[in-house]
């Protein structure tokens, strides 16, 4: 079973798409299993980290633009290497375990959509599988 979900991305964010992947999993009926979250794009990614504190998402954002500036020796000749970068480093999917009929996430823990080239439209997928 597989969800397709919209996401209109207008700055350099993570936003938080738990919500949306918890009703994927409710709507599949699966009680055991695991949601594959993934991103078809090489701009973004998804990733799985605090949403209880915003400051981490800020912290991250800062932390991945000093490591991963734009820099004049990218040749890539959209002028976007920074965004293909930080999105190979954080990735394009996350599994998540299905247990009980919900999502097997630790207390402080959401799913992240992390958009790094604004403003796009993006798509993102959700697979459910059954144990
Ligand atoms: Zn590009």
């Amino acid at each position: 079973m597989i969800f397709e979900y919209q996401l209109s991305a207008k700055r350099e964010d993570f936003y938080d798409i738990t919500a949306q992947v918890s009703e994927a999993v409710a709507k599949s009926d699966v009680q055991d299993g695991a949601a594959v979250v993934y991103c078809p794009h090489t701009t973004a990614g998804i990733t799985i980290n605090e949403d209880a504190d915003p400051d981490v998402v800020r912290d991250l954002l800062f932390a991945l633009s000093k490591t991963y500036p734009d820099r004049p020796e990218f040749r890539h000749m959209e002028g976007n290497s920074a965004a293909h970068l930080k999105a190979s480093v954080i990735g394009s999917s996350v599994t998540v375990i299905i247990r009980g009929g919900r999502l097997l996430l630790g207390t402080w823990q959401g799913i992240y959509f992390c958009e790094f080239d604004p403003p796009r439209s993006r798509k993102y997928y959700v697979k459910i599988l059954r144990a």
